[in-house]
């Protein structure tokens, strides 16, 4: 039996009178001969509504009592979801993460899969009910409820497809994955087929379409994914194996994050175990740190500048200036105002000029970087954060309206 995973976002379940068009979607499957398992989103605004609700009380909630009430979220939509399917005359059965059971770790508030008991599910395929699972949302070995962190659904729709061997659709509010967020880029082209590989650097990088870890659980079991708009019956974009990917471009697509802050230690004396010293206290704090800059040294003493999650960033300045004056470095300096913006593509594999061309277009528009890093298939550059839309529409045309003076060859 060929079973398919559709999941709907937020906007694809934001009223009644989406709910019910979903609701014929997944009829439409049905009707096609699918085994269909749904999976749903919050209706748009509503985890946003909670989290402010919380916040009202406390500034940092107790994340387990976060969880259980973020998870109401999803329930809601799926009850209702279920009964505009029962009321096209198809069985339906709303169920929540535990009832699966879709057993996570304990890390609440983002918590990750572990495994997926799929006997209960393949149980009402089998008697022909439509299965409708609430996404973000798991429990633990000792049925405490979890959830998957923000954009969480689409790894509870990619984890269930890959348990049942399925395809997976995304239902979205735009018609797939794009060269660049086409609420920025209004000349952004859809993507007919991208690998894992640039799909996992672009939702990395700040492209929100896909939750990068439901991109880590297709490229480990190959789930094909296909993304759409829910509001349009037109083909969106394939996230597949590399090995299907016939056109292969340097540049696939463009992102913006502007979730990090830059912190920079001044004046700090240049001497062996100084950077040790410092990440490792930061990584005893499970803190994560992406880009990393030492500028060169003068007199014996240099800058070293590094980036951390938004989030993270005000225990990271603290722990930074702690260690400074056991360091003796001058002082710690932090910047919120920054975003990073990255250019991404397989070709780049074997291409060259593309980071000179990147930071071309960056000198034209009067854009100073403050930090670069690459890997194989990336080149990202940190920025002063109100140039972010600026950097990303000049990058897109320079590298995706205007790409192909670039030159592919053997050298790296
Ligand atoms: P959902 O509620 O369906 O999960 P999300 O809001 O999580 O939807 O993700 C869809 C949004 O992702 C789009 O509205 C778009 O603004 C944004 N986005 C960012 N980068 C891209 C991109 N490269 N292609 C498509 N959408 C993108
Ligand atoms: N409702 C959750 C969120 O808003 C999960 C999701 O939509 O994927 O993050
Ligand atoms: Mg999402």
């Amino acid at each position: 039996m060929e079973i398919l995973v559709q999941k709907f976002g937020g906007t694809s379940v934001g009223s009644i009178e989406r709910i019910e068009n979903a609701a014929k979607r997944v009829v439409k499957a049905v009707n096609a001969g699918k085994k269909v398992v749904v999976v749903s989103s919050a209706m748009a605004g509503e985890t946003d509504n909670l989290i402010e609700l919380a916040k009202k009380i406390s500034e940092f909630p107790n994340e387990r009592e976060m969880d259980m009430l973020l998870a109401t979220g999803e329930q809601k939509a799926v009850a209702l979801l279920s009964m505009a399917i029962r009321k096209l005359g198809y069985p339906a059965v709303s169920l929540c993460g535990w009832q699966i059971p879709i057993v996570t770790d304990s890390i609440h508030t983002k918590a990750r899969i572990k495994r997926i008991g799929i006997q209960r599910l393949k149980n009402y395929l089998k008697e022909g009910y439509i299965p409708v699972v609430a996404g973000f949302q798991g429990v633990t070995e000792d049925w405490e409820i979890t959830t998957l962190g923000r954009g969480g659904s689409d790894t509870t729709a990619v984890a269930l497809a890959a348990a049942l061997s399925a395809n997976c659709e995304i239902y979205t509010d735009v018609p797939g994955v794009f060269t660049a967020d086409p609420r920025i880029v209004p000349s952004a082209k859809k993507i007919p087929f991208i690998s894992y590989e640039e799909m996992l650097e672009l939702s990395s990088l700040g492209a929100k379409v896909m939750q990068i870890r439901s991109v880590e659980f297709a490229a480990k079991y190959r789930v094909r994914i296909h993304v759409r708009s829910s509001f349009k019956e037109e083909e969106g974009t394939w996230i597949l194996p590399e090995d299907e990917i016939m056109e292969k471009v340097v540049v696939r697509g463009i992102t913006v994050d502007t979730k990090e802050s830059r912190i920079t230690v001044v004046r700090v004396p240049d001497r062996p175990g100084i950077a040790a010293r410092l990440f490792k206290a930061l990584g005893e704090a499970h803190i994560v740190v992406d880009m990393i800059v030492q500028n060169v040294s003068h007199e014996g003493f240099t800058d070293m500048s590094f980036t951390v999650s938004k989030g993270d960033a005000p225990r990271a300045e603290e722990i930074v200036r702690r260690v400074s004056t056991e360091i003796g470095a001058k002082e710690v300096v932090r910047d919120d105002k920054v975003a990073k913006v990255s250019i991404v593509g397989l070709g780049m594999r074997s291409s060259y000029g593309t980071a000179a061309k990147m930071f071309e277009v960056l000198s034209k528009n009067g854009i100073n970087i403050m930090a670069i890093s690459t890997s194989e298939i990336k080149i990202s550059c940190l920025i002063d954060e109100k140039y972010a839309e600026l950097a990303v529409r000049a990058l897109h045309e320079a590298f995706v309206e205007n790409g192909e003076e670039l030159k592919i060859g053997e050298e790296g």
